[in-house]
């Protein structure tokens, strides 16, 4: 980052944050909140809706039921961020610019990336014409509409990860009448201890949820899901769960990223080819001492109020801190009124606590439900948004380099 305390003593130092979902919204209130009284730098958040998207509750919204209507621009108001609706086509590295909706240029000093990431619908074929996803709320409403107009038949969900294993469970529930079929690589549940997994699983079986492991769908029809060796499953509607995948913003503005189109970035969260670009939430590939962080909600925010705490210190002349971070759980719904919560250590590796049953589901939405609490808390008290586990030892090699 070019050094903005002397540069911008008149102009305020211009921060652009692309995408307000857990990670941007994070970055903006905690940035707002942070340089608000010395007016020494312009915050604008961008985002493709007004509304924000609870990703965590995406599978109740696809299973047609309501969810709070949360406003972006009811929330910033009155930490003198600006906000712009639009879709993001174009990040241009070099000239510090990113286009909108291809018609309008913004300019920035510094960029805090946070486009998040999607299921990867693009590479068995098939999935991107036939299949619903979760990939925003407007799929998930899609999807919704399809299946309360369904009444009976199958429904094949793609994919046996936390996504999947949620959705099929929430569907199973809310519509008894219909087949639900799980297919996944793995095993529902297989990062769990053998006593979770083993829950899970009968929760599944509970609710009617066919699980069909160690299998890998080739192709999505029009009416059916084609598996390897052949078979195919009949069914009237496909959701793909399965894969991630980022947008291809990034490397098409020729930040460096890794095999999955994420942002590579330095111990600070700076890209290691653009350091005046801030990568986080899933769009970021941030290496802990354990591995690099995979996507999740529980560490997208911290990465938010980290690249915020850095533009900070860097505009008061400083070196931005290393990002730690520690997992510390893996909460998942099975419908509800079923729920497991696998308590992790710091890698994700999981410990031998969990929860089951009411308490798992009251612990759930407890978890669900504090990103906009913890929004809100953050206007009024910046420093409320900086507490979340290091991950002691387990970060402390990359910490120490
Ligand atoms: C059903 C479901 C359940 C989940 N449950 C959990 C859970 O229990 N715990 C957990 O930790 N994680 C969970 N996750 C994962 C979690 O939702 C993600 O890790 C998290 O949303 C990542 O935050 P983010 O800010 O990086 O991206 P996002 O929250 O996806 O936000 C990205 C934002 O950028 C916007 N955007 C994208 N591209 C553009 C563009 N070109 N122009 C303008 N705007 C754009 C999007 O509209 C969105 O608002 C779940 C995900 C799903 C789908």
């Amino acid at each position: 980052m070019s050094a903005p305390s002397e540069a911008h003593e008149a102009t305020p130092h211009r921060v652009l944050i692309l995408g307000a979902g857990y990670a941007g919204m994070a970055a903006a209130i905690q940035l707002a909140g942070r340089v608000k009284r010395r007016g020494d730098a312009q915050v604008t958040l961008i985002n493709a809706q007004d509304r924000f998207t609870e990703r965590l509750r995406l599978h109740m919204t696809a299973t047609g039921q309501r969810v709070a209507e949360l406003s972006i621009p009811e929330l910033l108001d009155g930490t003198g961020t600006r906000f712009v609706r639009g879709w993001v086509t174009a990040v241009n590295a070099d000239a510090r610019t990113v286009r909108v909706d291809d018609d309008r240029v913004l300019h920035y000093d510094t960029l805090i990336y946070g486009l998040g990431s999607v299921a990867d619908t693009e590479t068995v074929p098939g999935v991107e014409d036939y299949a619903y996803s979760l990939n925003s709320f407007q799929d998930a409403e899609l999807l919704a509409g399809r299946l309360a107009r369904l009444g009976s038949g199958t429904v094949v969900v793609g994919g046996s990860g936390l996504t999947g294993i949620e959705s099929a469970a929430e569907i199973a529930e809310q519509y008894p009448k219909l087949n639900v079929v799980l297919l996944g690589r793995h095993e529902p549940g297989a990062t769990m201890t053998s006593k979770a997994g083993a829950y899970l699983r009968s929760a599944l079986e509970r609710l009617g949820v066919q699980v069909r492991s160690g299998v890998e769908v080739t192709k999505v029809l029009p009416d059916a899901v084609e598996l390897v060796g052949g078979e195919t499953i009949a069914t009237e509607v496909v959701l793909w769960t399965s894969g991630t995948r980022v947008s291809p913003l990034a490397a098409a503005a020729g930040l460096t990223v890794d095999e999955r189109g994420r942002i590579v970035t330095d111990t600070g969260l700076r890209s290691v080819s653009h350091p005046q670009v801030y990568a986080v939430g899933d769009a970021a590939a941030i290496a802990q001492g354990y591995r690099v962080m995979h996507g999740t909600c529980q560490g997208g925010m911290p990465t938010g109020v980290h690249a915020a705490v850095s533009i900070v210190r860097a505009l008061r002349g400083r070196q931005p801190k290393p990002f730690r971070f520690g997992y510390y759980h893996t909460p998942v719904s099975l419908g509800r009124h079923d729920g497991v919560v696998q308590f992790t250590h710091p890698d994700d590796s999981p410990r031998r606590l969990h929860l089951t049953g009411r308490i798992a589901v009251r612990y759930k939405e407890t978890v669900t439900a504090s990103p906009w609490p913890t929004f809100g808390r953050m206007k009024k008290m910046p420093a409320s948004g900086a507490f979340w586990p290091r991950g002691g030892r387990f970060t402390r090699i990359r910490a120490s380099r």
